[in-house]
């Protein structure tokens, strides 16, 4: 419970310093040291070991912690390029948005080839 109210307040302040968090985010995921220096290290540590406990990609919760964390998480996906990034569920989301990615590219040339059978049919027409 009071890891939960630690984590609480850390979680406020993710949201009104995204940048910050997204630093700290990617050094905690880094950094095995203890009582590390860095600002906001050990508060990210909190938020991390809370939310490998309890937040999971598939199954989304309402809890402010995680959602925070994922948003984070979400923002650093956006840039992070590295299939061994050690953030939490980096890996995962990032396969998850490539495999939505993949999915609408997808959608997008079969309604594109449509189009051109349609387009076509029309010039058909014309000639
Ligand atoms: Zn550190
Ligand atoms: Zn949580
Ligand atoms: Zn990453």
């Amino acid at each position: 419970m009071e890891i939960l109210n630690a984590g609480g307040s850390a979680g406020d302040r993710i949201i009104k310093e995204p940048e910050m968090a997204l630093f700290s985010l990617e050094h905690t995921s880094n950094c095995d040291v203890r009582n590390c220096g860095f600002p906001g290290c050990c508060k990210m540590r909190i938020i991390i070991d809370h939310a490998k406990a309890h937040w999971s990609v598939d199954e989304p919760n309402n809890c402010i912690i995680c959602k925070n964390f994922a948003k984070v998480v979400r923002k650093h996906t956006q840039y992070c390029f590295d299939e061994n990034c050690l953030v939490h569920n980096c890996n995962i989301l990032k396969s998850k948005i490539s495999a939505i990615e993949a999915q609408i590219s997808v959608a997008e040339r079969d309604r594109r080839e449509t189009e051109m059978a349609e387009k076509a049919k029309e010039a058909g027409l014309i000639l």
